[in-house]
Parts: structure tokens; sequence; C-alpha cells
């Protein structure tokens, strides 16, 4: 059976507008599509191949794993889950893990576990959850309420309530809002989708100093920051500040789906048995992978290989932009980068994510004006050379065309 590009106007859901071309084989930070043409990858199917496509421990794995056991439920354990969540638990602030399949579930489980927190300790009243205006935080109903982009969330009907938001990076306004009727702050400790945004290192302690004072829960929504991204493991490392909460997927599998919310026992008491779940969640098969993936990416040599590659990227793209004056910053960190568009180039952010692909080189956005950089953490430095002279000439084709307008 012949498929092609065309067959996905004929038999998918209108919700998504992919790429002209049709990948069908990875290997490292390189694709190839139906024709044969060969793409460098700095979108990492966004921010999710932690080492790029079939990373050879990871399938090894996977094919151990896949002649072994795929799937039990929840209604047995498993070694892969009890090894992985292990690891994570010896690895951070945890004491306790759940699995989810996504990010959005991973989310959903903080919010639901911090909503029964509070029910518990405090009573009903005690039920706002506070996030930020740009956030992320999956496309669930209550994950998509919470994220601050009302233009994902209207027009499914009445949203979940006690829902609020306001700027991040604005103590002030966060401090006006949150009482003691606040259960729960959700926060990414760097926005992705939102535009590559850091938090000030001020604002995010007086989060954490704002929440203690409140009773309220600070939960780090570390889906894309998380395992590695950054150069530390999970982003809050490098902040000093930790959550009560974390969710993590995205890198967390490598490119195999799973998720993972991460918080203490004392919190973790409060989703008893029966309140919670998922069929899949800690499947052998994702939990395997997962944990092959987390073994390789938390080894200092190669989270100090982010930091590297990350000062290569910046010194390649600062050229780019000495030449051609497209950006008014570089911004994000370790394997999470934005290229802010300058004033010249303000809502054009797709124009060179469509110039890249025609140069054969695959990257992301965050939104209008940014275009994003989330690619394998041990990507190849020759990957990278080759993928941003690719770049180069798509900023060149870009800057052309805004030039002679
Ligand atoms: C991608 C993302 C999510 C949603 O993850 P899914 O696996 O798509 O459900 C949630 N939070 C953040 C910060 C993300 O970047």
């Amino acid at each position: 059976m012949t498929v092609t590009r065309a067959t996905f106007d004929e038999v998918m859901v209108p919700n998504y507008n992919p790429a002209g071309m049709v990948p069908v084989r990875g290997e490292g930070s390189r694709v190839w599509d139906q024709d044969g043409v060969e793409y460098i990858d700095f979108a990492g199917g966004i921010a999710v191949n932690v080492l790029g496509h079939c990373h050879p421990e990871l399938v090894k794995v996977l094919n151990e794993q896949g002649s072994k056991l795929w799937h039990l439920s929840n209604v047995f354990t498993n070694e892969p889950a009890l090894r992985l969540a292990s690891k994570l638990v010896k690895a951070t602030f945890a004491e306790k893990v759940y699995f989810a399949n996504s990010g959005a579930e991973a989310n959903e489980g903080a919010l639901k576990l911090a909503r029964r927190f509070a029910l518990d300790n405090y009573g009903e009243d005690k039920n706002q959850i506070i996030a930020f205006n740009k956030g992320f935080h999956g496309r669930t109903f209550f994950t998509v309420t919470v994220g601050g982009q009302a233009a994902y969330s209207d027009g499914f009907g009445p949203k979940p309530g006690a829902v609020d938001h306001c700027d991040y990076n604005d103590l002030a306004a966060f401090e006006a809002l949150i009482s003691d009727k606040t259960c729960a702050v959700m926060m990414e400790p760097l926005q992705g989708e939102g535009g590559i945004i850091s938090p000030d290192v001020e604002f995010i302690k007086g989060v954490r100093e704002l929440c203690d004072k409140h009773n309220a829960l600070l939960i780090f929504d570390e889906v894309q920051s998380g395992v590695g991204r950054t150069g530390h493991l999970y982003a809050y490392m490098g902040l000093g500040v930790t959550p009560d909460i974390l969710t993590t997927a995205k890198s967390l599998g490598g490119g195999f789906p799973i998720g993972a919310m991460l918080t203490t026992t004392a919190i973790a008491a409060h989703l008893k048995a029966g309140t919670h779940g998922s069929t899949y969640g800690g499947n052998p098969l994702a939990c395997a992978v997962a944990e092959k993936a987390f073994d390789i990416v938390n080894q200092p040599e190669v989270l100090e290989g982010v930091v590297q590659k990350e000062a290569l990227y910046r010194e390649l793209l600062t050229a780019i932009n000495d030449k051609y004056d497209v950006f008014s910053e570089v911004r994000g960190q370790g394997m999470l980068l934005g290229c802010a568009l300058n004033e010249k180039f303000q809502g054009r952010a797709r124009d060179f994510m469509v110039a890249a692909a025609n140069e054969h080189l695959m990257c992301l956005i965050a939104g209008a004006n940014v275009i994003r950089f989330a690619p394998s953490l041990v990507i190849p430095d020759e990957d990278i050379k080759e993928g941003l002279a690719r770049f180069e000439r798509a900023v060149a084709a870009v800057a052309a065309g805004v030039n002679a307008e």
C-alpha cells in the first residue's frame, strides 16, 4: 500500500498540518524521507529524542524487552518500572513516582494530587490553582486550562474552575494573586512552548517562598526542560529551588511514550489505592527504554557535553546574526535554545522553519517570534556545524525576501 503526504489529508483528523515530506528512517541526528533526501534534525521530535534516532543501546533494550514482556496493566507491577522509579528517586528530591504515558497525563496526575492533598488537609475552599501566561502543560482539558494560552483552551465549553493566571517573572502580580485559598502553583522552570523564557532567580525563589507561606504546593512542569535538556539532570537543580511535585516526560523515554510524576512520600500518600490510574502507565516496554535513556543521560560527561554543545550553537548563531541581523537575542539553556527575532522579522518564525526545511534542516518554533532548537543531547559537533550551515542559507533566503519587500 502506497501512502504519501496527500493520504494525510484524506484520512487524518485535520488538527495537524505536517510538513510536505514523509520521514521514513532516522539515525543519530539525521533523518531520511520517502525520496531518500537527508535532513539534519534540530527538532528532536519536539525535545523528545534525547539520544537521537535509533540509538543502538535503546534499540537493543527495546528488542530485549520486546521479546520478554510488553504489557501487564497496573494489576501487576514490573521490574523495569520498579528499576526506573528507583533511579528517579535516587537522582532527585522525590521519594515516590507515578507513571503516565505523556506529559499531559503526568500533569493531570499532579493537579489532581494537589487538589486532593489540599482537600484532605485544609478543606474544600483551598482549591485555587495558579499558573502563568504563555505556560504550556498539555492538551487534556484540565492541563490546557491551566496552561496560559486561552487560544488552546477556548471553544470547548465550560472549563475546569478555580484556575488563575499571571505573568511569568512578575513576582508582584503573583504575590497579589496567591492566598491561603491557593492549593497549587504550576510552572515550567524554563518556559518552552511560550517562547524559551528563563525564570529570573529572584522570581522563582519568591514563588517558592510564597507557596510555603500559603501552604500551596509548587509543581514544576519539567516535561520539556527535564532529563538533561538544560545541562542539569532537571532544571530545578540549576536554580536552587526544589518543587513539591515534578513532572517529566518528552526526553524521559528518548522517543518511547512515557511520563512520570515525582513527589514526596507525605504528598503521595493522598493518592490512595483507586483514586487515580492509567492502563498503560508504567508499561514494561516504555520503562525499559526510559531506564536505559536515563542511565545514559545521567552521566557527567553527557551533561557536560550539553554545555559544550550549547557554546558551539551560540558561537555559530552569533556569527549568523552578525551577518544578517535577524535575532534580538539567542536564549534558553543547553539543548533548548530559542532565537528571538528582532523588530524587522516579527511574526515570521514559521517562515524561517519552512526555509530551513527547504535546506533540509528540521527545526521548531516557539510562538510566532522564536525559532527553537531542541536536538539530541549527543548530537555530533559535525551535525551542529552542517545543520547551522543549512540554517544560515535559510536565514539568508528569508532575509533577502524581507529586505526586498
Ligand atoms: C510538551 C509539553 C507538555 C505536554 O506533553 P504531551 O506529552 O504532549 O502530553 C506539557 N508540559 C510541557 C512543559 C511541555 O513542553
